[in-house]
């Protein structure tokens, strides 16, 4: 370890394609690497970068250049100190715990378990206010202040699986499915590309009817006629399958675990197994995909400290892309007599998450933009940097809700959020089109 306590490189290469093509490169040599968002001082509007340990700095960038893969730059991975974040706050009725965490914060050590329990436990507003402080400068020097904004297409809401919270379960009969064909799937990849949007969120629900051959066919149009980013959530399949995306250019990969407390996983997913989807988690992350995991806050039986073990699972795991929403209750579901989940607690668990995972994406969900319409603008100052847009046509997207009221999240709630949070929208997209279109 140096001085400056590095353990780390990050490494941005001159474009995507040499950034994924190094990263394969350095993996089939047995480097140690995961894609991490830039940092903000460094990279353009949240480029992804290759994390390398400190011994493997020189021979990565050896085995980069021997292969031709353009380097911008290579900079420590530096432990994030948020100077004066206690000073300000001494005076104030903060707890002497409260303030020793916070001290850890800011000399960028690492919080453990009771830290992480304590964070998430307090009720003082001042308390609250310093940890939502300290979440956001965080945010601010790790990954700057533009927002990143993907759009979401629900191409099908037919599913295998019965998970007792979800309101497009299998055994919900009176739903009316739909799967969408890939022209109309396209149709919409296509809208988003016009706009400039960067990635596209491919979403089902477990449908297998949606073969290997027809997911390849989907990635496959997507890459030759927009070149844009994909992020499949489909759910659990082989690792073969999984390994035949990637090498059609899908890019991430989001897989929720929901709760990492077994026996809640067993009680809320009657068709899984809590191994076998940590499994699939590890598998995606070897293949290379940016790799996108979450949690549910307000699940009934649910205890603080499950929401802290889920906050250091997504750090052990390097988990890239963290999603966290309140639970909401769906209709026709076994669950739908539960109450909502605490929007407060699922902001505690955005900022801890935040302090805890550092370079990581964090959406601001549409779970928290359902139950609060304030909910994204919150969750964006609160350690949020990524919002989803829902761009599944309407005559199918009410028919997607994986719980009842959900927002339908359009461009002008996000520029709305953006623009309240003091934040940016990305240059990339093309704003004359879209005030046009909202
Ligand atoms: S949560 Fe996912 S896997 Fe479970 S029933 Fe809903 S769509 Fe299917």
């Amino acid at each position: 370890m140096t001085k400056d306590n590095i353990k780390h490189y990050l490494i941005m290469a001159g474009s995507t394609s040499h950034m994924l093509r190094g990263d394969k490169i350095l993996k089939d040599e047995g480097v140690e690497t995961s894609l991490v968002p830039a940092p903000a001082e460094y990279g353009t509007v949240c480029a992804t970068a290759i994390k390398v340990k400190i011994e493997d700095r020189n021979r990565a960038e050896k085995i980069l250049r021997q292969n031709n893969i353009s380097i911008e730059g290579i900079y420590p991975d530096k432990t994030q100190k948020l100077a004066g974040l206690v000073t300000k706050l001494m005076d104030s009725v903060i707890s002497e715990e409260f303030i020793k965490v916070l001290k850890k914060i800011e000399n960028g050590e690492e919080l453990g378990f009771e830290d992480i329990v304590l964070l998430l436990k307090t009720e003082r507003r001042v308390e609250k206010e310093a940890l939502y402080h300290a979440a956001d400068r965080m945010r601010r020097e790790i990954v700057g202040d533009v927002v990143d904004i993907r759009g979401a297409v629900e191409f099908s809401n037919y599913c295998r699986k019965d998970c007792k919270y979800c309101g497009i379960r299998r055994s919900l009969s009176d739903l009316a499915r739909y799967r969408m064909t890939e022209d109309e799937i396209m149709e919409v990849v296509h809208q988003l590309h016009e706009i400039g949007i960067k990635t596209v969120i491919l979403q089902s629900g477990e449908d297998l009817r949606w073969t290997p051959e027809k997911i390849s066919s989907l990635i496959r149009r997507v890459k030759k006629e927009t070149s844009m980013n994909i992020t499949l959530s489909i759910g659990e399949r082989p690792r073969e399958e999984y390994e035949l995306y990637r090498k059609l250019g899908a890019n991430n990969f989001l897989l929720k675990i929901e709760t990492t407390n077994r026996k809640l996983f067993k009680f809320i997913h009657p068709d899984d197994d809590f191994d076998h989807r940590v499994q699939c988690s590890k598998w995606l992350k070897q293949l290379g995909y940016l790799n996108g995991s979450g949690s549910i806050i307000g699940l009934p039986g649910q205890r603080v400290e499950d929401i802290a073990r889920d906050i250091l699972f997504f750090k052990d795991m390097g988990i890239n892309m963290i999603g966290i929403g309140p639970f909401v209750p769906a209709k026709g579901t076994p669950f739908e007599g539960y109450p909502k989940g605490s929007i407060e607690m699922t902001l505690k668990a955005v900022a801890v998450t935040r302090i805890v995972c550092k370079r990581v994406f964090i959406p601001a969900t549409t779970a928290l933009a359902s139950l609060d319409p304030d909910g994204q603008t919150k969750a964006l100052k609160a350690g949020a940097n990524t919002i989803m847009l829902i761009n599944t046509p309407a005559k199918y997207r009410y028919n997607y809700q994986i719980y009842s009221d959900k927002n339908m999240v359009d461009l002008k709630s996000a520029f709305k959020a953006v623009k309240e949070a003091g934040r940016k929208m990305p240059p990339y997209l093309k704003i004359d089109k879209m005030t046009k279109e909202t």
